[in-house]
């Protein structure tokens, strides 16, 4: 991992940093590329905007690890809520959540339940509830309680990280189960012991495990698996396994970041490839924030000049 993104993860976990940074101008207006806004009204906002150029949508409160189950339940009731109100949009944009934000940290049963809450009112409306993947000492516990809620219910996906190790073997054990998955590179920083830590080796591991997803959804499966990276190159080698091997069009979907790569979310859209932009909104989003710059120190730059024109 290069000194610059084992830097910025470092940063995206220090409080200070954060406080110095959070409340300054010219970092609101650099986080604007990547956040609608802080509130749910400005993410269906932009849900609806995209909705427009035909590209689907999933939504993320900002925010994760917290500290009471109180602040939990408030996190349930106001995805509850969104759920609510993204009820008449179409496509209806997902949720995606975080089972740290759900009080994972504190009591394991009670996160199980408001996970339940979420996914029950999802199914009321046909919507679908995914759940991140954080760091990899999270691993085992997000798949265990994934398994647990998904053995009950259809609408839940869980993310995989392709920079893990172990992801392969969990791959196929999620697949034994008919999951419905997200495939990303990996976001947090991990010993090599656990994850690996050249760029080569990840995007090898990512296009292996994508045509093993691709290959199993093309068997049919109710939910498309999301292929989440802006990386395009991987995106048009999947492309040609895909043509090679007959898959629909519709085998999977591709999912992007809100404000990462726009140009390419509408281009995929208007060649008719399903396309999900993973759209984040809320106060907390200052780690969220520092790991999108760790994947690519170059938008620091983008900071720096907001600094200087604010
Ligand atoms: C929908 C979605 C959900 C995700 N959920 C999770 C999750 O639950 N857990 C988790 O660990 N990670 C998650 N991630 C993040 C993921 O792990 C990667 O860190 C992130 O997608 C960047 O990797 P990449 O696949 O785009 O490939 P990279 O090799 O990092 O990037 C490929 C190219 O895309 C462009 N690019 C990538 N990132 C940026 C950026 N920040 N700014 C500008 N250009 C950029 C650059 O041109 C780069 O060369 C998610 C990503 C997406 C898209």
């Amino acid at each position: 991992m290069g000194i610059a993104r084992s830097t910025l993860l470092w940063c995206s976990r220090n409080r200070w940093i954060e406080n110095q940074f959070r409340h300054r101008r010219f970092a609101k207006k650099a986080v604007s590329r990547f956040i609608p806004g802080e509130d749910v009204g400005s993410a269906l906002g932009a849900a609806r905007d995209l909705a427009k150029h035909h590209i689907a949508t999933v939504v993320t409160q900002l925010g994760e690890n917290v500290s009471s189950m109180a602040e939990a339940e408030q996190v349930t009731k106001h995805y509850l809520a969104v759920l609510d109100e993204a009820r008449d949009l179409q496509p209806r944009p997902h949720i995606s959540v975080k089972l740290t934000q759900l009080g994972l940290d504190i009591d394991r049963a009670a996160t199980v339940s408001q996970l339940e809450q979420l996914v029950s009112h999802a199914a009321t409306t046909n919507n679908v509830v995914w759940i991140d993947m954080e760091g990899s000492n999270y691993v085992d516990i997000t798949l265990e309680i994934h398994n647990e809620v998904r053995s009950k219910h259809d609408n839940v996906g869980v993310c995989l990280q392709a920079y893990l190790h172990r992801t392969p073997k969990d791959l196929e054990d999620l697949l034994a189960m008919g999951s419905t998955i997200r495939l990303v590179k990996g976001a947090y920083q991990e010993p090599p012991s656990v994850a690996m830590a050249s760029k080569r080796d990840v995007d090898a591991a990512f296009l292996d495990l994508a045509i093993k997803l691709g290959e199993h959804a093309a068997r049919g499966a109710p939910v498309k698996p999301g292929i989440a990276t802006h990386d395009t190159a991987l995106l048009a080698q999947l492309e040609k396994h895909a043509v090679e091997r007959g898959w629909g069009k519709d085998t999977y979907e591709i999912q992007m970041l809100y404000g990462i790569r726009r140009r390419e979310h509408l281009r995929l859209a208007a060649a008719g490839v399903p396309m999900r932009v993973l759209i984040s909104y809320g106060e907390a989003w200052f780690a969220w924030y520092v790991r999108r710059l760790a994947e690519r120190p170059a938008n620091v730059g983008f900071v720096l000049r907001s600094m200087l024109w604010r």
